[in-house]
């Protein structure tokens, strides 16, 4: 049976770690400040931003947040981004997305001052990440590698299997691993046997949006199962992207959903802006 990379335990331990850094700083001076800007009504994003807003206040990190109407214009939006990248309060910027579809959203992403680019999607800091000299990293795939590295898995010479080529997810999580000396398959919807592609792999990383798409069964047992999924079933219910129960009979470690990589996800984005109001010193 696998044992459970705890994504809540992890995280905790991770805020804990921010929470008394951010008091060091504090003492200094410095109060490290995270812009949200939300435009618009969507409820999956009010939620996010609220969570996000309360998870700062836990750990002692300032959070300034714009709540823009759905009509804003482009170039409202990006008056305030010019202003937020010269506030010296502000160590990290976040434009929750989806964006309405006025507003051209790369337009907005590389508007954000890459040295404030809390959620690392800049094409500057994605530049970084690809040369192996990183600034910002996203913070999903940033909490995919703490989760690893907590766990005690080396990745140097393993064959890791990322299954989705997003930009916020599978792309950057597989540039990491390579940093980390791993041998990196990226797959996606044209990739022929993905079954035989997973079965090889010493590590499998998940984000692709299907429930349960990727199986039990192919998993090569001992493998390490990083869940990125969350997919909603019926009313209630999450699932990840991958056959829990049975790969868990196969895995050596696995990560539950909900309760693994969602937790981690937030606390990289205040690892972030401490990071970068450390920088700023
Ligand atoms: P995207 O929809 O942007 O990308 C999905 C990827 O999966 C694409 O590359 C797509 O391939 C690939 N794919 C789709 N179907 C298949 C298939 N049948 N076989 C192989 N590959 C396939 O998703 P995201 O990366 O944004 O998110 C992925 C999952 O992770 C979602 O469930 C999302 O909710 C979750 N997520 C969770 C986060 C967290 O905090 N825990 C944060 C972000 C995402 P192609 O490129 O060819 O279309």
């Amino acid at each position: 049976m696998a044992k459970i990379i705890d994504g809540k335990a992890i995280a905790a331990k991770i805020r804990a770690e921010i929470s008394a850094e951010a008091a060091r700083l504090k003492e200094q001076g410095i109060v490290p400040g995270l812009a949200v800007v939300l435009v618009g009504e969507d409820p999956a994003s009010k939620v996010y931003v609220s969570m996000k807003e309360k998870a700062c206040a836990d750990v002692g990190i300032f959070s300034d947040e714009y709540k823009l109407p759905a009509e804003t214009g482009e170039a409202e939006l990006l008056a305030l981004i010019e202003k937020l990248n010269a506030d010296p309060k502000i160590h990290g910027i976040l434009v929750q997305l989806p964006l309405p579809k006025q507003i051209n959203t790369e337009r907005i992403l590389e508007a954000i001052s890459p040295e404030k680019d809390a959620d690392g999607f800049h094409p500057y800091n994605v530049g970084r990440l690809v040369i192996g000299k990183p600034l910002f990293q996203p913070c999903t795939p940033y909490g995919v590698m703490v989760m690893l590295k907590e766990a005690g898995v080396e990745l140097s010479g393993k064959e890791v299997v990322v299954v989705g080529r997003s930009n916020i997810v599978g792309k950057p999580v597989a540039f990491m691993c390579l940093q980390q000396n791993a041998t990196v398959t990226l797959c996606h919807s044209k990739t022929r046997d993905l079954a035989g592609k997973v079965a090889q792999a010493d590590v499998v990383i998940a984000a692709v949006g299907v429930p349960e798409m990727i199986k039990g069964a192919w998993i090569k047992e001992g493998a390490v199962v990083i869940d990125v999924g969350v997919n909603r079933v019926g009313e209630k219910k999450l699932v990840g992207d991958v056959e829990f129960a049975a790969a868990s009979e196969r895995a050596s470690a696995i990560t539950p959903v909900p309760g693994g990589v969602g937790p981690m996800t937030i606390t990289m984005l205040l690892q972030n802006t401490l990071e970068s109001a450390k920088r700023g010193m």
